[in-house]
């Protein structure tokens, strides 16, 4: 992939467009030209451009910003200009320049006379007349498109995860993001943290990090590995998933759902590691025996809640029962409380651990007891693209073969900092489930039927 936009600029196919981490070596006392910057003909270098984001921030190559591009660059172009006198253009998106004296760095480039570009480079090529490369890009400033030579061009080349990190990660049974970098637990808890219990990671197997913020990690993460080895046991949250044997038949369906690879075959029956585990819920409604359950919010418990949570309705009565997950879409309703935010009170809210948990039982064991719509809220992203948006779908297609409309039950994402557009949501599919009424006995006990309840 990345090669794509290697290819545009050139790289591999002219000698003299490089990677800044070449220009790094050729700065050294100790890199190959002892400290020289010289053209592949051995010609001195005048012009030079310094090409940022190549390849960062780019939906169709690497999308996020590789974060330490910026400064290296700005310090090298303050090297190239002010102590080998070589005239550099830095072409740049934006300046990223966060961090103690950074901004500094940036201001003393300015003033040495190193010339910034915003604008995105389109491609780089040969102008055979004369050997020299030419950038072609857009000023976004001016709005012109120029085409500037050069003897050299260094890229500013994405920083990705090492190399082999997937296989460790694996081997480990740690999860790797989309991006190839370790997942940690919670970003802004627990950053050192890995999903697995007693395995941590730091510096850029989490994410592109500076040096400064690397040590910062690394110490974290000792200190971490310290702290657990210390203890005679180990900790961790009783709420997970657990299989009930008698009830497995070894059939393997839970296994590729688990996001942290916490389930294993021990023989015929499935095993979750407790400590691997990290509570999803997803593994539970795939199971086809039902043999797999969550502590402290079993199948039972939930069914007994939506019970308590639909007693003694009316038959003109609407209600509506929320799921809601227990640890980022709970906290919201706390704030809506906290809020004093007015909602209809034909609103039920349940927590469940996560909205993963959700099958089709509980949904039609909420209409079979009473419930005239679902709504499903999902605190967090990641649950909810993994497994809540598209299980609600194949849900409600599931529903109508009970004669519940689909329209009966709507999920939604509320991450927390929009914790109010759930009071909105409530009116609104109020007012939806009153325009259908409550939901027809009959279509009741024929689900209490088929779930004999
Ligand atoms: S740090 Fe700067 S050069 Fe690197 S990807 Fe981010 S914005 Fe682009
Ligand atoms: S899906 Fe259920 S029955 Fe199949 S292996 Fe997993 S726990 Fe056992
Ligand atoms: S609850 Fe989630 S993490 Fe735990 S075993 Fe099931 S799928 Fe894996």
């Amino acid at each position: 992939m990345m090669q794509g936009i290697l290819e545009i600029y050139g790289y591999g196919k002219y000698k003299d467009v490089i990677t800044m981490m070449d220009l790094e070596r050729f700065t050294s006392a100790t890199g190959p030209t002892g400290g020289y910057i010289k053209r592949a003909d051995g010609g001195d270098v005048q012009k030079m451009a310094i090409v940022l984001c190549a390849g960062s921030r780019d939906k169709n190559y690497i999308p996020y910003c590789s974060r330490i591009c910026c400064m290296y660059s700005l310090k090298q172009a303050f090297v190239l200009k002010k102590m080998l006198g070589i005239d550099v253009t830095v072409y740049y998106i934006d300046i990223r320049a966060t961090g103690k004296g950074y901004e500094d760095l940036y201001w003393r480039d300015q003033e040495a006379g190193v010339v910034f570009i915003k604008g995105k480079v389109a491609e780089i090529y040969k102008n055979n007349a004369n050997g020299k490369l030419t950038v072609l890009a857009e000023d976004t400033l001016t709005g012109e498109t120029r085409e500037d030579e050069y003897d050299m061009v260094a890229l500013a080349t994405p920083m990705v995860a090492p190399a082999g990190l997937k296989e460790l990660a694996d081997k480990m049974k740690v999860a790797v993001g989309e991006d190839g970098f370790i997942t940690e637990k919670h970003p802004k808890l627990d950053p050192v943290d890995s999903l697995v219990t007693g395995i941590f990671a730091c510096g850029c197997t989490l994410s592109p990090k500076d040096v400064r913020d690397t040590v910062s990690d690394g110490l974290g993460a000792a200190a971490k590995a310290a702290l657990f080895l210390k203890s005679d046991y180990v900790t961790t949250s009783p709420e997970k998933a657990f299989v009930i044997a008698d009830l497995c038949n070894g059939c393997k369906a839970c296994i590729p759902v688990c996001p942290v690879n916490a389930i294993t075959m021990q023989g015929d029956k499935a095993v979750i590691d407790p400590f691997q585990c990290v509570g999803c819920g997803a593994c539970i409604p795939v199971c086809p025996q039902e043999a797999i359950d969550f502590r402290n919010a079993t199948s039972r418990q939930i069914m007994a809640t939506l019970r308590g949570v639909l007693a003694e309705k009316q038959p003109s009565e609407i209600r509506i029962v929320a799921f809601v997950d227990k640890n980022v879409g709970y906290t919201g309703m706390d704030f809506l409380g906290l809020d004093r935010a007015s909602y209809p009170e034909n609103i039920r809210i349940m927590a469940v651990p996560s909205t993963a948990i959700l099958g089709l039982k509980h949904l039609l064991y909420a209409f079979a007891y009473g419930a005239d719509g679902i709504l499903v809220i999902e605190g967090s992203q990641e649950i909810d693209e993994k497994f809540t948006k598209k299980r609600m779908i194949d849900l409600g297609r599931e529903l109508a073969k009970y004669g519940v409309e689909n329209m009966r039950v709507r999920y939604s994402y509320v991450p927390l900092p929009v914790y109010k557009k759930a009071a909105e949501l409530f009116s609104m599919f109020t007012e939806r489930i009153k325009k259908f009424g409550p939901l027809q006995e009959e279509k009741r006990k024929a689900i209490r039927e088929k779930l004999q309840v």
